[in-house]
């Protein structure tokens, strides 16, 4: 660890070992979580449910998997294939069971005896939704509202602590029209600047673009860039730069909308929105700005949430 950051995301993640508000679990990015760190996670959850529950959403939960052909038609594997992640098992006859027990016996590589199943993690708490509506038929003029909450999972192995391979997202979506998708953007950018400042958190709003693979990938996140259609709310956490983003605002203008036939009317292409809440990443910001002890917090955000 020799740059600054490096070792500022060492000892943070550290601390909160040592805390115990996060357990580790011997694999990068993949933590247990205490009760206290819990109890913050559900209270920060409610909070962000209570400012989007008068819109009515629909509520939606979800394993933390989808179809691994709903992962592809989304588009994720072609975009981000260095962040997706499958589920795999053995399906193999007796006699490829004995060939793995002798491979484990030996500690030889069994994984390549594992085969693709029809479960992929899911990578964002929205890709649950879109299929479902789609699934539905036409929409027709008032489009779609709603509440998603899963457990997601990328590929990113970090010693940043706010970088998790597991972790959730409390996500807002909305299905529209181009004018009631901008709308439910602009929204959502100033509700959520004013939850997270009623958090004490120091927040500001950026544009930003999603990690693309690769030489085409470079064109696709100047585009989303250019086209401002990824906002990011960001709060330092581990370093004053760079800071974290822990919600972010997409306008995927009609990309799932086309990916999965998603119509208003005959013929009119719905597009989609999503507001995400990263619910550790603010958790860890808290515990960062106000402390380890949530009795010692200031009253004005314990109030915010229930405490
Ligand atoms: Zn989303």
């Amino acid at each position: 660890m020799n740059d600054p950051v490096s070792a500022a995301y060492e000892a943070f993640r550290t601390e909160l070992e040592s805390q115990g508000l996060l357990i580790s679990m011997g694999v990068e990015g993949l933590y247990g979580r205490s009760g206290t760190f819990e109890d913050v996670v559900e209270r920060l959850n409610a909070a962000i449910g209570a400012v989007g529950d008068p819109d009515g959403p629909e509520v939606m939960r979800f394993p933390p998997g989808l179809g691994r052909l709903q992962l592809e038609k989304s588009g994720y594997v072609r975009n981000f294939p260095h962040l997706a992640g499958t589920v795999a098992s053995f399906a193999g006859s007796n006699q490829d069971h004995a060939a793995l027990l002798a491979r484990l016996s030996n500690d030889e590589d069994w994984t390549d005896m594992q085969r693709p199943t029809e479960v992929a993690l899911t990578p964002a708490a929205c890709y649950g939704v879109y299929p479902v509506i789609a699934a539905r038929g036409r929409l027709g003029a008032a489009g779609a509202l709603v509440d998603v909450y899963t457990w997601c999972f990328r590929h990113e192995p970090s010693i940043d602590p706010a970088r998790m391979q597991m972790f959730r997202q409390r996500e807002h979506v909305r299905i529209g029209t181009p004018e009631q998708v901008a709308s439910f953007r602009a929204l959502w950018l100033d509700r959520a600047r004013a939850l997270v400042e009623s958090l004490g958190l120091p927040a500001a709003i950026d544009v930003a673009n999603d990690p693309f693979f690769g030489r085409a990938g470079k064109l696709l996140a100047a585009t989303q860039r250019e086209g401002n259609l990824k906002f990011e709310l960001l709060v330092p956490i581990v370093a004053e730069a760079p800071r974290t983003a822990c919600v972010s605002f997409n306008d995927h203008r009609d990309l799932f909308g086309r990916a999965w036939g998603i119509e208003l009317e005959p013929g009119e292409t719905a597009h989609t929105a999503c507001v995400g809440f990263g619910v550790e990443r603010l958790t860890l910001a808290l515990f960062r700005h106000h402390g380890f002890f949530v009795a010692d917090w200031p009253d004005s955000v314990r109030h915010v949430l229930g405490f």
